[in-house]
């Protein structure tokens, strides 16, 4: 999967990216998660600090992702999802 299209804080594809000044791009969900943790309005990745409310979004980033996601989403319907095993294997030498 490109790095590109994966979000630094979700570590998945992006859902609403926005983009900072800086140039790195986030979910808007992530940037306002992290914002409000922070209680600065600093990109999560290189720490510099946006004195701004909104950033704006980013539309050509959003549409990558929209159509990963899909290609994504699709390809999991086409197989078994199987559910993730807890790894819980120490301890269960039969
Ligand atoms: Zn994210
Ligand atoms: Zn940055």
């Amino acid at each position: 999967m490109p790095h590109v299209c994966t979000c630094p804080v979700c570590c998945d594809i992006f859902q609403e990216p926005v983009v900072l000044f800086c140039g790195h791009s986030f979910c808007k969900s992530c940037l306002q998660e992290w914002w409000r943790q922070s209680r600065l309005h600093s990109c999560p990745v290189c720490k510099k600090i946006f004195p701004v409310g909104e950033p704006p979004r980013n539309l050509a980033l959003r549409n990558l992702s929209d159509a990963l996601r899909q290609e994504r989403s699709q390809r999991a319907n086409s197989k078994d999802i199987s559910l993730p095993v807890p790894a819980s294997g120490r301890g269960c030498s039969d």
